[in-house]
C-alpha cells in the first residue's frame, strides 16, 4: 500500500537530515503520539498493543514515574559531585534486590555505557583483555561494546581479542546436557584466545540471550560456564538490560533463574521506565582494580531526577507485584501461544520466562528450517492488526514478545487472535 502523505513527509525528512544508520520498523512506518500502560496510539487515533517495549516496563507514561520525575525536576537536577540522598537511598534499595556479594554500584545513562565500563572493570580486575560473548549478542554502541556485538552485522568488526560462542539454544542444539555443552564452548574459546596470545578477561552474557533468539531454558544451564570462567581467572558480566527488573517472572534478575552469582551486573532500559538511566553493580574486590586507580565521572549518570525515576520503578514493581504478575500472565500467554501450534505447522517453538517470549517460525516443524521471510511478513500483518513487535535470533525468524509488564491476561486474545489471523492470511 502507498504511504499516506504525512508518513511520506516525515520519512523523507528523516532521510534528509538524519544519519543513514537509523532504521525504521515496518514498510508502513508507525507514527506514535501517545502511550498508556501496554497501549500506544498513532497520529490517527488508532490503538496498538505494544508487545515489544521493555523500556516502558511498568507501562507507558506510568504516573508514579511521571510524578517522581516532575517533582524532582522542579527542585533540583545536578551531578554526583555534590551530596544528595536520592542516589544513596536508591542504591540501598537496589542492592537489597541483589546477592550480597554484589555490594557497589555506579551509574550512567545507557546500557552501552554500563557494558563499556563493565569490560574495562573486567580487564582491570583480571589483567586480561579477551572478552567472550554469544554468537548473536548485542551489548552496545561504544567501541568496546560494539566489538562484542555481532548482532550489528558484518559491517561491524568483532574485536580481534574477542571470541564468540554459540548460544545454548534448547530448540536447535542436540545435547543431553545443554549446560555442559555451553561450558565446553566457553572453555574452547578461552583456550583459543590464549593460544593466540590474548589473556582472558571475562564472559559477557545476557542470561535470556535476547538477541540470540530468546533462550530462557532450561533454568540453571549457565552454572557450569560460570565455573569455567572463574577457574580461568575471568570475570562474569551479566547484562541485565533486557531480562532484569522482574521481567522473567520467577526471579527479579534474569541471572538468578540460573542460580549464578556474576561478578558484575549491568542494568539499563527498564531501570527508569523511559528516563535514560543505567547502572553497574559489582563485587567490591572486582571493581577495586579499576576504581581505585581510574576516576569515573558521568555528567548525567546518577543525577537526582534519574534516581527519582529509578526509585519509582523499583517501588512500583513491588507495590504492583509486577514480578509475580509477569510470572503468572507470562505463563498464561505462553500456553495460549502454544495453542497456535495445533493449527499452524509453521510455529516451531514457543518458549519464555515471564513476559519474555520467543515465538519461532519454521518452514516445517520436522525440518526446523528457520523461516525468516515468514517472520518478516508476519510482523507487517501483525502491525496491520495493531500488534507491534519485532524479530530476533541468528536467522531473524523468532518473534520477540516482550510487552510492558502492564500487559494483562485480557490482552492475550488480541495477541493470539492477531497471530492466528495473520498466519492464516499468509497461508502459514
Ligand atoms: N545490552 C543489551 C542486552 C541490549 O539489549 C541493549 C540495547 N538494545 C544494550 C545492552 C545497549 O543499551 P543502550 O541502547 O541503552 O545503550
Amino acid at each position: 500500500a502507498a504511504l499516506d502523505p504525512a508518513t511520506r513527509d516525515l520519512t523523507a525528512r528523516r532521510d534528509e537530515v538524519l544519519g543513514a544508520s537509523y532504521r525504521l520498523f515496518y514498510r508502513r512506518p508507525v507514527h506514535l503520539v501517545r502511550g498508556e500502560g501496554q497501549y500506544l496510539w498513532d497520529v490517527d487515533g488508532r490503538k496498538y498493543l505494544d508487545m515489544y517495549n521493555n523500556v516502558a516496563s511498568l507501562g507507558h507514561c506510568h504516573p508514579a514515574v511521571v510524578a517522581a520525575v516532575h517533582d524532582q525536576m522542579q527542585r533540583l537536577n545536578t551531578h554526583t559531585r555534590y551530596l544528595h540522598e536520592t542516589i544513596l537511598d536508591y542504591t540501598d534499595d537496589l542492592l537489597s534486590t541483589l546477592p550480597v556479594e554484589l555490594d557497589k554500584a555506579m551509574y550512567m545513562c545507557t546500557g552501552s555505557e554500563a557494558n563499556d565500563l563493565a569490560i574495562r572493570v573486567a580487564r582491570a580486575s583480571s589483567g586480561g583483555e579477551g572478552i567472550i560473548a554469544s554468537r548473536e549478542a548485542y551489548h552496545g554502541t561504544s567501541d568496546l561494546t560494539s566489538g562484542v556485538s555481532p548482532a550489528l552485522g558484518s559491517g561491524q568488526p568483532i574485536a580481534p581479542s574477542a571470541r564468540l560462542v554459540d548460544a545454548p539454544d534448547a530448540y536447535r542444539v542436540d545435547a543431553p546436557d545443554l549446560g555442559a555443552w555451553f561450558a565446553d564452548r566457553v572453555r574452547a574459546a578461552i583456550a583459543d584466545m590464549e593460544a593466540h596470545g590474548t589473556r582472558f578477561a571475562g564472559l559477557i552474557l545476557d542470561s535470556i540471550f535476547s538477541s540470540d533468539g530468546v533462550l530462557p531454558g532450561p533454568a540453571g544451564y549457565l552454572r557450569e560456564a560460570v565455573d569455567v570462567v572463574h577457574r580461568a581467572g575471568g570475570v562474569v558480566i551479566a547484562d541485565e538490560v533486557q531480562p532484569g527488573f522482574g521481567r522473567t517472572g520467577e526471579a527479579f534478575w534474569g541471572f538468578q533463574r540460573h542460580g549464578i552469582v556474576p561478578d558484575v551486573v549491568t542494568l539499563g532500559k527498564p531501570m527508569g521506565n523511559g528516563i535514560p538511566v543505567s547502572g553497574l553493580v559489582a563485587r567490591a574486590d572486582v571493581l577495586a582494580a579499576f576504581s581505585d586507580t581510574v576516576p569515573y565521572f558521568n555528567t548525567f549518570g546518577g543525577n537526582p531526577v534519574s534516581m527519582a525515576a529509578a526509585q519509582a520503578v523499583l517501588t512500583t514493581i513491588r507495590d504492583e507485584g509486577l514480578q509475580q504478575h509477569s510470572a503468572s500472565v507470562g505463563a498464561f500467554a505462553l500456553d495460549e501461544l502454544r495453542g497456535l501450534m495445533a493449527t499452524h505447522e509453521t510455529v516451531g517453538d514457543v518458549r519464555g520466562a515471564g513476559l519474555f517470549i520467543g515465538f519461532e517460525l519454521v518452514r516445517s516443524r520436522d525440518g526446523r528450517e528457520p523461516d525468516r521471510a515468514l517472520a518478516l511478513a508476519l510482523l507487517e500483518q501483525l502491525r496491520d492488526r495493531g500488534v507491534l513487535t519485532s524479530v530476533a535470533g541468528p536467522h531473524g525468524n523468532v518473534l520477540k514478545l516482550r510487552p510492558p509488564l502492564a500487559f494483562q491476561a485480557a490482552d492475550v486474545d488480541w495477541l493470539v487472535g492477531a497471530l492466528d489471523e495473520s498466519l492464516t492470511a499468509l497461508g502459514a
